[in-house]
């Protein structure tokens, strides 16, 4: 590990520092997160003034460590996952100065929840298609269309939207992109109900919703491109992340093993093998991917690692229920809960095989990144389209 190299021995001194004055044991959760932001200490590959240090993002795992070991409260990552690796990284590639100052630090510490209203009942895998209209009058933006989908609607106070603002260019032209104030007038979010029971995700209706022209990122016309880095750094954000072994899934089925000898059969032992070192394989490949994302921007290569976390989670949460047997027919609780936030593994067995389900869905569908691994990673001839447009999810070439 480069833990020693000069610029990560510099970055934990500054955390050394930092927890010499704020004592995490008697600072308010609030007041510490605000503090570490300031300090440059929250996402340290982001600029200075903007929650980092502009320090090589491998001295991320440094700082998170040490604040861990100290006892640090967090920013309850799994609650604002939109927030931080899709809208963030969107804010900053296109944002204003204004808007860099108004929106990563409460985005960072978890005072703001964010949400993607990017899906619509006739644009999912080809967001292009998307008929959300926003009509430009004066110095305010009207509103009007069906989002659906949307994770976590329920509990943001604002949400990354893109919109049509010009119906009569190619569809990819006539796009822009919008922070959603989802306090507005006009805005209604409405559960939808999963295969979980639980509502996790939402429908949304904008209807005459203003938006200040000052809540547009990137120029009109041009939200294919904002979106194409939002949706670049979801497949990071859902299939990238960095986990201890036996961390994820895989540590599910794992304590099952240990802990309920009764439940073994040689056959399943074979399988439970074999899925630990498939695990073991992905978590070491995205290993790799973290560290090449430090140095630069998330490529395709990201897509793959979504790929293989979904077919993961698919196959291995129906490997715990395999091994469970005939327990594995009774469910925790129907109930239509709104959770704050997603969870693949923390959960009974039976959930986390029912929410796997979405996940060669969310974030881009297994099928669309199979292309894109064979046509961008792989470099093999590209798949023969009805028409020239790209599909949603598809990079730019
Ligand atoms: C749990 C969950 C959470 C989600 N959260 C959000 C969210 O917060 N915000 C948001 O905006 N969206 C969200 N989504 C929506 C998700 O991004 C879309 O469902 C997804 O992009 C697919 O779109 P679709 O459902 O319209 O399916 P379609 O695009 O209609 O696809 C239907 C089927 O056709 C296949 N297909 C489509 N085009 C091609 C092609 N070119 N080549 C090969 N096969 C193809 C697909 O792979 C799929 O199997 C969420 C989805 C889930 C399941």
């Amino acid at each position: 590990m480069s833990s020693a190299t000069p610029v990560h021995a510099d970055v934990l001194d500054r955390v050394t520092a930092f927890l010499a004055a704020h004592d995490p044991a008697s600072t308010g959760r609030g007041e510490f997160l605000r503090a570490r932001f300031d300090a440059g200490l929250a996402w340290v590959n982001y600029p200075e003034g903007l929650g980092g240090l502009g320090a090589p993002g491998t001295a991320q795992a440094v700082v998170d460590g040490a604040f861990a070991a100290a006892g640090a409260p967090t920013n309850e990552p799994d609650r604002i996952g939109i927030g931080l690796g899709m809208a963030a990284p969107t804010i900053l590639a296109f944002g204003t100065d204004e808007q860099k100052q108004r929106y990563l630090r409460p985005l960072w510490t978890g005072e703001e929840v964010w949400c993607q209203l990017f899906s619509e009942p006739g644009a999912g895998s080809d967001l292009a298609a998307l008929g959300t209209r926003a009509v430009r009058e004066g110095d305010t933006w009207i509103v009007n269309g069906q989002k659906v989908w949307t994770s976590m609607a329920h509990e943001a106070r604002w949400g990354i939207l893109v919109t049509r603002t010009d119906p009569d260019v190619p569809k990819h032209k006539g796009m822009t992109y919008f922070i959603c104030d989802m306090h507005a007038p006009g805005v209604e979010v409405r559960p939808l109900r999963q295969i979980t029971g639980e509502a996790e995700f939402n429908e949304v209706f904008l209807v005459d919703v203003q938006l200040p022209d000052a809540l547009r990122l990137g120029d009109v016309g041009d939200g294919w491109r904002v979106a194409t880095t939002t949706l670049m750094s979801e497949r990071v954000a859902i299939g990238g992340q960095s986990l201890p072994r036996e961390g994820g899934i895989i540590g599910v089925l794992t304590a099952l093993w240990r802990e309920r000898p009764e439940l073994r059969t040689s056959g399943l032992h074979s399988a439970v093998l074999q899925a630990w070192v498939e695990a073991e394989v992905a978590r070491i490949a995205g290993e790799r991917l973290r560290q090449q994302l430090a140095a630069g921007a998330p490529g395709p290569e990201g897509s793959a690692a979504k790929l293989a976390f979904a077919s993961l989670n698919q196959s291995v949460s129906g490997l715990a229920l395999e091994l469970l047997g005939e327990e594995a027919l009774t469910y925790e609780d129907w109930t239509l809960r709104r959770p704050i936030s997603a969870d693949f593994t923390g959960r009974s067995p039976g959930y986390s095989y029912l929410r796997a389900k979405g996940n060669s869905i969310e974030g881009g569908t297994s099928e669309i990144l199979r292309t894109i691994v064979a046509e961008r990673v792989l470099g093999m001839p590209p798949e023969i389209r009805v028409d020239k447009d790209v599909a949603w999810r598809d990079l730019p070439r």
